[in-house]
């Protein structure tokens, strides 16, 4: 049953708790002061068994459902930590255990859930396509045994720390496929094999500590047998995860937005000005309300968008509608949270900066705002589609 504050898997949420309580501050401040991958602390979750969470059992997962591994990305945000350095894992390896073969699966799943590991990475967006995804370039022939690939990735987060890398490419061109979404392909692809063989990983410099890359593929041999489902379907496998991908980063930006109410109650109940907690001023405690509001309000969603997920119901619009809300009540409570410290929210000591750079990306990342909306706009209420 949920609590009034989303307390859903209490025990699980303690465990990570517990895991997250080694990681303070400081250890994130470190981390993205010298845009180093908090690598210990992926290895802590996956020495837990968090990232393994919906990996079935019978590949040494814990066979958990969609809403636990919610409730496990919020808690790590709501604990200061940051779920995006390995959040991947979680909803890419969806797509492998719902379209790969037995063989891959049997290949890849226990390694991914024993933590040797990594399926981290996730190339789809390139420079020149951006949010329109049938339009990409990089594309695959095959020849013989084996497919040869050629293009480029922009914004692959993660690839330098991942072994393995979800790649879509165009396995027919755009020209020759009536429909605009058919003739794409998805790939698993070795990265410890790659690099330096027909694949060059460049770190990219962003206001957060990401670890994302652009990638360049010369002639890269990707073996026939890394083909994930029949070729040219994969538009649709991808489209598949997506569902998955919007609840778990709404989870995220939950644990977000709670990470920022629980900091600005504590300081404006310490900060003295005035000769009273800033606190008591109803111009600092309305937004704090306001945020929390918010806040539940779009947890609701997400867990009935996880809910429904779980029970194998269509959940497009609720899925979307999760995204968009907990990612602007992170959003209005990092604005908040930053506001009721004043010039203090500017100290990077504090954390509030960084976690406010942080939020931001949510209203971009993995998805841009305007394409919910648009969803919306479009499945849900049956206005004309705009592109
Ligand atoms: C830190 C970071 C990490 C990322 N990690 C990954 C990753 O691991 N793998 C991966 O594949 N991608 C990743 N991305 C890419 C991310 O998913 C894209 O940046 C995002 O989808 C937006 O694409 P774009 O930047 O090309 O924007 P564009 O498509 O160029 O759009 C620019 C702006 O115009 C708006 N816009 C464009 N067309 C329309 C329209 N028709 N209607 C209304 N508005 C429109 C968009 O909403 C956006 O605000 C990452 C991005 C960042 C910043």
């Amino acid at each position: 049953m949920a609590h009034a504050d989303g307390e859903t898997f209490a025990d699980i949420r303690d465990a990570v708790r517990k895991t997250c309580a080694a990681f303070p501050g400081s250890y994130w401040r470190e981390k993205d002061e010298n845009a180093a991958y908090p690598k210990e602390f992926v290895d802590a979750l996956t020495q837990a068994g968090f990232l393994s969470a919906l990996i079935p059992e019978k590949y040494g997962g814990s066979g958990l459902g969609l809403s636990a591994a919610a409730a496990i990305l919020e808690e790590i945000n709501k604990s200061g930590c940051n779920a995006g350095a390995c959040h991947a894992q979680m909803y890419v390896m969806g797509t492998l255990l719902r379209h790969g073969s037995d063989a891959q699966k049997n290949t890849f799943l226990p390694a991914i859930a024993n933590g040797t590991l990594r399926l981290q990475a996730f190339g789809v967006s390139e420079p020149t396509s951006g949010t329109d995804t049938g339009s990409i370039k990089t594309s695959a022939r095959r020849e013989g045994d084996h497919y040869i690939i050629n293009g480029q990735k922009l914004w692959t987060s993660r690839a330098e720390h991942s072994d393995l890398m979800l790649l879509l490419v165009r396995t027919t061109p755009k020209e020759d496929v009536s429909k605009r979404t058919d003739g794409m392909s998805v790939f698993i692809v070795d990265l410890r094999e790659a690099v330096g063989r027909g694949l060059t990983i460049r770190p990219i410099k962003t206001m957060i500590n990401h670890s994302t890359t652009e990638i360049f593929i010369d002639d890269l041999k990707v073996p026939a047998e890394n083909l994930i489902g029949k070729e040219g379907t994969g538009f649709r496998y991808i489209l598949d995860g997506m569902n998955a991908e919007r609840i778990l980063i709404g989870a995220e930006c939950i644990g977000d937005a709670r990470w920022f109410i629980n900091k600005a109650v504590n300081y404006a109940n310490e900060r003295i000005v005035f000769d009273r907690p800033i606190g008591q001023n109803q111009g600092i405690q309305f937004p704090i309300a306001r945020a929390y509001a918010a806040t539940q309000a779009a947890d609701l969603m997400v867990q009935q968008a996880a809910t429904r997920f779980e029970q194998g119901l269509e959940c497009g619009s609720e899925a979307n509608m999760a995204k968009l809300l907990a990612a602007d009540a992170s959003w209005a409570a990092a604005e908040m949270c930053l506001q009721a410290h004043g010039g203090f929210g500017f100290a990077r000591e504090y954390d509030v900066e960084r976690k406010w750079r942080e939020a931001r990306l949510y209203q971009i990342a993995p998805i841009s705002t305007n394409f919910i909306l648009s969803y919306i706009a479009e499945h849900v209420l049956g206005l004309p589609r705009s592109y």
